[in-house]
């Protein structure tokens, strides 16, 4: 088949709530299997250095959706809302002959302006919405429906392609809500992991000595910080310290990984859909996640850190006319350049005002163009809930260096608290676990120099505003 013969694709863009790449088996995961979200790798591309711009759900969604970083969408918080008039793929996509659907979760305001826009079809959970019998706001009407959520989304999904105008390419979103918090099951595996014990991260016992005091002060602790609700019982009394520690981890662990299992199962049933329909060949499948995870990683739950377990999404791509199999790439893609993808891919011109590039040159092998070898990175909720310092930064393929500007400067959801600027610096290959901030060891002076221009070089091309401090 020619080039101009090639169909315009339809565009199935999976994507689950803090699922982090280290539970997913194709990445090396140590504590689970994916074989569905695996056989997506395995038809085409593992990426391996895929990073959100800002470690939270609703920023990550909005710079997914409008290939912008979070200063330039107004989404820099989870208590803010999207500005649904701004542009967006969906609605490129749709006004350039898509059919487009969402389902699952939204995440990003209710009503007015902040509702879907630029689909067809939108069936979203409200807010982080529920794992059992949820509710859906389905083009405006709130419906219940009974069953679990991560089925019901794919359900819906299904019924929506099937429902489609053959003639028409699509695109659809299918936004799992699992696995995030509060980590509930399905009955098909609440039982899965009951005989063994998960492992323990190697980082596990971190004391967060030889770092900022960031990491100390976070409370996103396993030991201290998660709670009966959700262990879903008392821990037992007779434990403490050490086995009480791992008797918590292994509670939530397994939670988060049956929850993980359900995602997988459905992901197989799209799959196995495509092939009945035949749509395989002609349809781009992507499995991501809004960010990544501490899966008890410095003894963590949750993510905002700019830490690598937080930072990285999973990202596997499967598109059988462009993409070989079983490839990988390191090459370091931003979640603001999956709106530039689609829209390349749907032969659609990427608007000037989106700031991501589309990688459909790295997903196809083709390394012979230039790519970024820096990218950035901010947090804003400067001690909301987890109490996390505000802070940007640059990963480079070697190293990170980490600015805890550590102030408020006004944003929704944070706290007026500030702290004393403080920064960090990792040598990745060294210390790929990110123990020791070597940011004042004199042999890192020169790369600290250089590092510090990059990311003022960056914020500059970015838009963003360097912090000054008054102290
Ligand atoms: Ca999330």
């Amino acid at each position: 088949m020619s080039e101009q013969q090639v169909k315009r694709p339809n565009i199935i863009f999976i994507m689950s709530d803090d699922h982090a790449a280290h539970a997913i088996g194709c990445y090396g995961s140590r504590i689970n299997e994916t074989p569905n979200i695996d056989r997506i790798a395995n038809e085409g591309m593992r990426l391996d250095n895929c990073f959100c711009t800002n470690s939270i759900c609703t920023p990550s969604r909005a710079a997914i959706l409008t290939g912008t970083y979070n200063h330039v969408n107004g989404v820099k918080t989870l208590s803010d809302r999207l500005d649904g008039k701004q542009l967006t793929v969906s609605k490129l996509l749709q006004q350039n002959g898509y059919q487009t659907a969402i389902v699952g979760k939204w995440h990003l305001g209710h009503g007015g302006d902040s509702d879907p826009t630029g689909f067809d079809f939108w069936s979203v959970v409200p807010g982080q919405g529920d794992y059992i019998d949820p509710s859906f706001i389905e083009m405006g009407q709130t419906i219940k429906v009974r069953g679990y959520a991560t089925d019901i989304i794919t359900d819906k999904s299904i019924d929506w392609i099937e429902r489609r105008d053959k003639e028409k390419p699509f695109f659809l979103m299918c936004h799992h809500k699992a696995p995030h918090r509060p980590w509930i099951p399905d009955e098909k595996h609440a039982h899965m992991y009951e005989d063994i014990d998960i492992p323990e991260p190697e980082t596990f016992n971190d004391d967060y000595s030889n770092r900022a005091s960031a990491a100390a002060a976070a409370e996103m602790r396993i030991d201290r910080d998660l709670t009966a609700r959700d262990f879903k019982m008392e821990p037992p009394a007779h434990l403490e310290g050490a086995a009480l520690k791992s008797w918590k981890y292994q509670r939530y662990i397994k939670d988060y990984l049956r929850c993980i299992a359900s995602v997988d199962d459905n992901v197989g049933r799209l799959l196995d859909y495509l092939d009945r329909e035949g749509l395989t060949e002609d349809t781009i499948v992507i499995y991501t996640s809004d960010q990544g995870f501490f899966l008890g990683d410095h003894g963590w739950y949750d993510k905002r850190f700019m830490y690598e377990e937080s930072l990285r999404m999973p990202f596997v791509i499967r598109y059988p006319r462009k993409i070989s199999q079983g490839t990988v790439s390191n090459h370091m893609v931003l979640n603001v350049d999956f709106a530039p993808l689609f829209l390349t891919y749907a032969d659609i011109e990427v608007p000037e005002s989106m700031q991501g590039v589309s990688f459909h040159p790295i997903v196809e092998g083709d390394n012979s163009a230039g790519w970024r070898t820096s990218m950035y990175y901010r947090y804003w909720m400067h001690l909301s809930e987890h109490k996390v310092y505000a802070h940007y930064g640059i990963r480079t393929e070697q190293y990170k260096l980490i600015y805890y500007y550590a102030d408020a400067l006004g944003t929704l959801g944070s706290e007026d608290e500030p702290k004393t600027p403080e920064w960090e610096l990792f040598d990745l290959k060294k210390d790929p676990y990110e123990m020791i901030n070597v940011y004042n060891d004199p042999d890192y002076e020169r790369v600290v120099a250089v590092l510090e221009k990059e990311l003022h070089r960056l914020q500059e091309e970015v838009g963003d505003e360097r912090f000054v401090y008054q102290g």
